[in-house]
């Protein structure tokens, strides 16, 4: 994070005034383990570990397992592989539910001091009493009880007496505050449910508002980072902490949530889509997720490229995915190699070629930086040209391959179209051509300029490979709603030059003209080579 923003002016202006005189700047990344991250989640992560690392300080990975619902060491696994890959490292990791024996304690502490009752009122109840935004709330009938039977009645509710939603622990805050949040909040519920970590050991839950102040104070955080949701919880953040008299409080700041325009950021429905078939897994190359956009080809630099170049801010906003994708195509411009690749492959017989010969022509690896050299392709009296470089009849201003025209052959030579050979049903099954052998790439030896450069495969050597490019996952509609785009999904078969061969699952490449595409790390087999495009070569990014 080299450019400083209104977190990091608020994290200077704290250092300045020696509000952290013992301590170091310390944040912390704290995902809730019921899914897999997003795009959405690494704008967090990278101003998390990034803040940390721009003053010095230690960013903890803390997962927010408080709420005992289906969370899975499946998502915590992948939480932790996909911080790493995007290139951070925490400086501890904690469970919140390793903190209930604390968070208990604080809690019969709150009771003792008169800051905290049990309540009787059932869910709806507290509902119809908490009252609106321009009427204030109604005190409960439970709110005068004394601390010593509240602190009987929080055992009992620990120890099973109750059934689930009989009771509840709240806080006793100001039923009249203009802030909902501050009347008299839901500390603790009752609920059987086991906890992927403590198991039965626990039948009441603490609530996320009342948690996750205790869990920063407890783990030593300066700055607690959050999305703006949380702006309006923030007096019950510092309640908490105030009246437990927690010393060198954490200070809560808020930031503007990610939203990404044609896909969707929510778990929930991220998982929905899951569960439902509609993609293959939280790793879909077409899903928003770190794993999705990893398998897609995306790198961790360009993601990180993208965190910084949208900042942070205070108000939410919409970011065009196609900044994502010039952020990826920047990064791979000079790092990755390219490859002919055919798609609709047109067989080329060159005529006046020697029979059954074959040269390697040297070709540039990466047309941007020269220092990742030149490989041998081969070439001979046979090829493919990519259908999309043919016109029988062409169109105004096409430069490509028609008959009579001449064009170069990408490194190789001119070759010149003479006759189009169709089988009965009237498909074309091969073009006649003749090449000038005078006129090799490199060889300074041509006298008449083409207008058209257009790549080949040998057909002898080419490679079957299967190619799958992709829309984005939702379409935008007029009215603001978002539907899932059903033809997210392109496959064709391919033809490549013979190096595709040594490629490697994970492996990137720009396929000459077409884009940047990886090797599918899940379904290439021995039999299949599977290539996702990463993304075209043409920006729509203004
Ligand atoms: P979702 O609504 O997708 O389930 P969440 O906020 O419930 O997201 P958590 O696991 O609680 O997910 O999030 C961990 C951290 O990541 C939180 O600090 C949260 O504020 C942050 N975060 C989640 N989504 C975004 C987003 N779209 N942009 C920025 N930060 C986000
Ligand atoms: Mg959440």
């Amino acid at each position: 994070m080299a450019e400083t923003n209104f977190i990091h002016a608020a994290i200077e202006k704290d250092i300045a005034d020696n509000k952290y005189p013992e301590r170091e700047i310390r944040t912390r990344f704290p995902p809730e383990p019921n899914g897999y991250l997003h795009i959405g989640h690494a704008k967090s992560i990278c101003l998390n570990f990034g803040t940390a690392e721009k003053y010095g300080g230690k960013c903890n990975l803390r997962f927010d397992d408080t709420n005992p619902v289906k969370e899975d060491t499946e998502y915590v696994d992948s939480i932790e592989a996909d911080v790493r890959w995007l290139g951070f490292e925490w400086a501890g990791i904690y469970f919140a539910s390793d903190y209930f024996d604390k968070m208990y304690e604080c809690a019969e502490r709150l009771i003792m001091n008169g800051k905290a009752y049990v309540d009787d009122l059932s869910a709806e109840e507290i509902k119809a009493h908490r009252g609106t935004l321009t009427e204030a709330g109604k005190e409960s009938p439970c709110r005068s009880r004394a601390p010593e039977e509240n602190l009987r009645l929080f055992r009992e509710m620990r120890a099973g007496s109750y059934a689930d939603g009989e009771k509840v622990l709240r806080a006793k805050i100001d039923m009249t505050s203009p802030n909902i949040n501050m009347r008299d909040p839901v500390l603790y519920r009752i609920a059987r449910v086991s906890h992927h970590n403590t198991g039965d050991d626990w039948l009441i839950y603490p609530m996320y508002d009342y948690a996750h102040p205790i869990e920063d104070a407890i783990e030593g955080i300066s700055h607690s980072i959050c999305t703006l949701e949380f702006e309006d919880h923030r007096p019950l953040y510092d309640w908490v902490l105030a009246e437990l008299e927690w010393p060198m409080a954490p200070r809560q700041i808020e930031f503007a949530r990610l939203n990404l325009t044609d896909t969707v950021m929510s778990k929930r429905y991220l998982k929905a889509l899951v569960d439902n078939g509609d993609v293959d897994g939280w790793d879909d190359p077409r899903m928003p997720t770190i794993a999705g956009l990893r398998r897609r080809g995306y790198t961790p630099e360009a993601l990180r490229d993208f965190c910084e170049r949208i900042g942070v801010s205070k108000s939410n906003s919409t970011v065009d995915i196609a900044l994502l994708e010039h952020c990826v195509r920047e990064d791979l411009k000079p790092k990755v190699e390219s490859r002919n690749v055919v798609e609709n492959p047109i067989k080329v017989v060159i005529s006046n070629y020697p029979e059954d010969a074959c040269e390697y022509v040297e070709i540039e690896n990466n047309k941007e930086n020269a220092s990742m050299g030149t490989r041998l392709v081969p070439f001979s009296g046979e090829l493919y040209i990519d259908g999309a470089d043919f016109m029988e009849i062409p169109e105004k201003k096409y430069f490509r391959l028609f008959p009579g025209n001449e064009v170069r052959f990408k490194g190789a030579y001119f070759v010149k179209c003479e006759e189009v050979i169709k089988d009965g049903a009237g498909n074309i099954t091969e073009l006649r051509c003749v090449y000038d052998p005078e006129t090799k790439s490199g060889s300074g030896q041509e006298t008449r300029k083409v207008k058209g450069t257009i790549h080949w495969v040998d057909a002898k050597t080419a490679v079957k490979i299967k190619v799958r490019s992709y829309g984005h996952l939702m379409i935008d509609e007029a009215n603001g709603e978002s539907v899932l785009n059903p033809d997210s999904l392109m496959e064709r078969v391919a033809f490549a030059e013979p190096a595709i061969a040594a490629a490697n699952p994970g492996e990137r490449f720009q396929f000459f003209r077409h884009g940047y595409y990886v090797m599918d790390e899940k379904i290439t087999s021995e039999n299949e080579r599977v290539f996702n495009e990463i993304v075209s070569l043409k920006s729509s990014w203004k």
